[in-house]
């Protein structure tokens, strides 16, 4: 069947091979009889909205004996059918494309399987993709907390844009950097430091990363607390540091407050939290619960701050609910030297980031969380480009895009699903060799990190 459709694209297509391989790109499954296509709705052909060129349609075919019996579609990026046929109109032009869209519309009436698990009871999974999650904290520092009116300006223009006579390596280069893959990223922005200097900034940040069909969630700095004017209750008048620090009835207001400011500056209402520093403890979960936010990603096993009155009890290297809140720990692995580090794309080489995400797929990982920041291709304390992150970024997404049949970018609007038990599971790790790469790598970011460019 495979070949039937790779002739089919090059004979009847207007277009050059490679042309249509952006719109309609093949890959091969599990099993020789397995294909999977993965058709991609892209600039070139016009089809839809900006946010929907960047979404993919996915169709996954089982074939037996060289006739297709089951398929499934799996929609990573939407659930509306709508745009299903909003997909078979705008490819309608294409020939070679019009009998696949009639062969979804078909198996579109017959359901669709979104969860991407069984076509029917007794079947063996027709995808395996594991979910990826490209998370970016997103945070303004003013290099301390004294002259903060004095700093603010130049802090907001490095770690909102990050200007360098290179270009701008902070969430504009990120965000070309993932669009440019057609990815989708989770950026969890802080925004306590809007109650402080003004909505209007937050609005900023927002409006660069939520058009392009990014996903905006809850990160909740309450360093910025007792900066607020008004008090946001009596207490907030002395500075701590972390979540864990302030009462449940303190983090359900600071939770409260900041899903607010960020739909008040434009975001859809977020539906997941991510504690700054990882700081959450069990009333954080508690509060989570309170205000209805269902799915987290604030427990970092290697992170000394995180969940620190939760150890022991939780598992914090797999998917586990606490309080009704589904918890997507923080990726982490065991580098080629068997210490555990953690899945970021600032403390890890490309290859051993690679060798996780192989090795996780390998054992049955659902949900792999990576970690960046805003300013994590920035040099510290300047606005120029660190080449050697940028580099992992680029590699980073160029990779997943190129294998999108085993991993599947996601983001946190929609609950993930958890459908297998992760305790007792062997943590993904990378080779010996990809961890010296990072060692070498490290040694020359410290030597450049002073050279001037
Ligand atoms: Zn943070």
């Amino acid at each position: 069947m495979a070949f039937l459709l790779h002739a089919l694209l090059c004979i009847r297509s207007p277009h050059s091979y490679s042309q249509v391989l952006g719109f309609f790109s093949p890959c091969w499954g599990p099993d020789a009889k397995t294909t999977a296509f993965l058709l991609c709705r892209t600039a070139a052909y016009g089809l839809g909205t900006t946010a929907e060129k960047r979404s993919t349609l996915a169709c996954h075919a089982r074939s037996r004996g060289g006739r297709a019996r089951h398929y499934v579609f799996a929609l990573p990026h939407t659930d509306r059918p709508s745009r299903l046929a909003t997909a078979s109109r705008g490819s309608a032009a294409y020939p070679s494309v019009t009998a696949f869209t009639s062969l979804f519309s078909h198996f579109l009436s017959r359901g669709v399987d979104q969860s991407c698990r069984r076509a029917s009871p007794g079947q063996q999974p027709l995808c395996s993709a594991m979910k990826v999650y490209l998370t970016f904290d997103v945070e303004i520092w003013c290099n301390g907390w004294d002259d903060l009116d004095g700093r603010f300006r130049s802090s907001l223009e490095r770690y909102v844009y990050g200007r360098s006579r290179h270009g701008d390596y902070a969430l504009p280069k990120t965000l070309e950097i993932l669009d440019g893959n057609g990815l989708t990223g989770v950026f969890f922005v802080e925004p306590m430091f809007a109650a402080r200097f003004g909505l209007e900034h937050l609005a900023t940040i927002v409006g660069l990363i939520q058009p392009s069909g990014h996903d905006i969630q809850l990160h909740l700095h309450p360093e910025w607390t007792d900066e607020i004017r008004p008090l946001v209750f009596p207490g907030a008048i002395r500075k701590r540091q972390h979540l864990s620090h302030y009462t449940l009835a303190e983090q359900c207001t600071l939770i409260a407050l900041g899903r607010k400011l960020l739909a008040d500056a434009g975001a859809k209402i977020a539906t997941a939290f991510r504690a700054g520093s990882f700081a959450a403890n069990a009333d954080t979960y508690r509060a989570l619960n309170i205000c209805g936010i269902r799915t987290d990603s604030s427990l970092n096993a290697v992170h000394p701050d995180s969940g620190l009155d939760l150890r022991g009890g939780i598992d914090f290297f797999h998917p586990v609910e606490i309080d009704n809140t589904l918890v997507l720990p923080m990726t982490v692995f065991r580098d080629g030297t068997g210490r555990l580090r953690p899945a970021q794309v600032g403390a890890c080489s490309f290859a051993e980031i690679r060798m996780a995400l192989e090795s996780a797929a390998a054992i049955g990982v659902e949900h792999f969380v990576m970690l960046s920041h805003n300013f994590e291709m920035l040099k510290p304390d300047r606005s120029a480009p660190d080449a050697i992150v940028v580099r992992r970024f680029q590699n980073l997404c160029a990779y997943l895009a190129a294998n999108r049949g085993r991993y599947q970018v996601s983001t946190l609007g929609e609950q993930p699903q958890i459908t297998s038990q992760g305790a007792g599971t062997a943590l993904p790790h990378a080779g010996l060799l990809a961890t010296l790469e990072r060692h070498g790598e490290q040694a020359l970011r410290r030597v450049f990190a002073r050279s001037r460019t």
